[in-house]
């Protein structure tokens, strides 16, 4: 406990560190919510969004975590007896799953280890033995939190196209937005749903849901009630309408300075390479350390990795044993286990690289990391910070 003074940094895959200018934003007083400022933002706002997501369809703004824009998808979608299938390679694919079988919808999972991308030929082999149209959705996710899997999107559309299904695509990018390259339309997304805390840097509490011409007319056989309503939460003309009730106005004033900095500033294309960047250098680091045979990342192709975060297998304990020092000793606090059996083994850990980072923030959290596996005998191959600092120069 020497050295935990000075700031903390929170590395795990959201929420994610929030940029002081964000924070700032949120610091005055509550503001006329029928005309000024904020009713003048928001048209900004969504624009914004949908330049992150990369379309021209609608975006709907909730008052809720991830779940609830989960929830939101699937009631302004399906009805009760809809078949549709879920690409369950991970924690919360599978979650997202167990939602829409509790609105009554029939859910058929394509499960995979938690270590490879979803395969596009067994949802094309899925749906080529269901009847002709009977899938009505099919539901995957983008970066895969638990298992730091990043799936191929625009391939699982192709199997889909294929298929004659006329299904919707569904995607979760709550960890992928603001982070991996993620294009909407041209991918041929139908669905895509985000929330505030990770790669859009934003405190906790507003989610989103993208959608395009095709999921809205898909709309018009659902019933999801006032509150979950899409409709109007994208395209009415009262503000009021918009938020249905109240604005959550202080996380729009922090929204709109986040979405200031990664669509007018910095630029989203810059964006993703500098998260490109910086995850080279975590997993640079990571091989190097893995020659000790005490840990290893656990997607092996770097193509399919998510660039927001990294989970890390290691041997048994030894992964518990370095988020315990790293947060105690360090200040650092890392990512646990999810998704894995036997959690309590310790044998997993996620790194997470999300959002608001620079090399300063990341070259620091692996420096602690090697402290703790020098610190506690922890087995690992020698000069990952190295690695790390040439990852990163052939990107400058
Ligand atoms: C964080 C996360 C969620 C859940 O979001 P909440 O805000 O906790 O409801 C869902 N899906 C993915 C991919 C996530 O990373």
């Amino acid at each position: 406990m020497l050295l935990n003074q000075g700031r903390t940094i929170l590395a795990i895959p959201g929420p994610s560190v929030i940029p002081d200018r964000v924070l700032a934003a949120t610091h005055r007083p509550s503001p006329n919510i029928y005309e000024g400022e904020l009713v003048d933002i928001v048209d900004g706002v969504h624009q914004d969004l949908k330049q992150v997501a990369l379309t021209i369809g609608d975006v709907a703004i909730y008052p809720t975590n991830g779940h609830g824009a989960w929830e939101a998808a699937l009631r302004n979608t399906l009805v009760p007896d809809d078949k549709i299938v879920v690409m369950a390679n991970g924690f919360f694919a599978k979650r997202w799953g167990t939602i829409a079988e509790a609105l009554g919808v029939e859910v058929l999972y394509i499960t995979q280890g938690m270590s490879e991308a979803a395969d596009p030929r067994r949802l094309a082999d899925l749906l080529s033995k269901q009847e002709n149209r009977s899938v009505k959705a099919i539901l995957a996710v983008h970066a895969e939190t638990s298992s730091s899997v990043c799936n191929d999107i625009a391939t699982l559309r192709a199997a889909i196209d294929h298929s004659g299904h006329d299904a919707l695509f569904m995607v979760d990018c709550i960890a992928s937005m603001g982070c991996d390259r993620f294009e909407m339309d041209e991918w041929g997304v139908d669905v895509a749903i985000s929330a505030s805390q990770k790669g859009l840097m934003t405190p906790i509490g507003l989610s989103f849901v993208f959608f395009n011409a095709k999921a809205r007319a898909f709309g018009r056989r659902a019933n999801p009630g006032p509150f979950w309503n899409w409709e109007k939460r994208a395209r009415a003309d009262g503000f009021y309408d918009r938020f249905h009730g109240t604005a959550s106005a202080h996380h729009l004033f922090a929204l709109r300075e986040a979405l200031t900095m990664i669509v007018r500033e910095e630029g989203i294309e810059v964006v993703w390479r500098r998260h490109k960047a910086l995850a080279e250098a975590i997993w640079a680091a990571l091989e190097t350390w893995s020659e000790g045979g005490d840990l290893r990342m656990n997607v092996s192709n770097p193509a399919r990795r998510a660039t927001g975060v990294t989970t890390v297998n290691t041997a048994p304990g030894i992964g518990a044993k370095i988020r315990r020092w790293c947060e105690r000793e360090a200040g650092v606090t890392l990512g646990n286990s999810l998704g894995f059996p036997h959690e309590e083994a310790g044998d997993h850990f996620r790194i997470g690289h999300m959002g608001h980072l620079n090399l300063h923030m990341v070259l620091g959290v692996l420096s602690c990391m090697e402290a703790a596996m020098v610190a506690q005998g922890i087995s690992h191959g020698n000069g990952a910070i190295n690695a790390a600092a040439n990852a990163i120069v052939h990107h400058l």
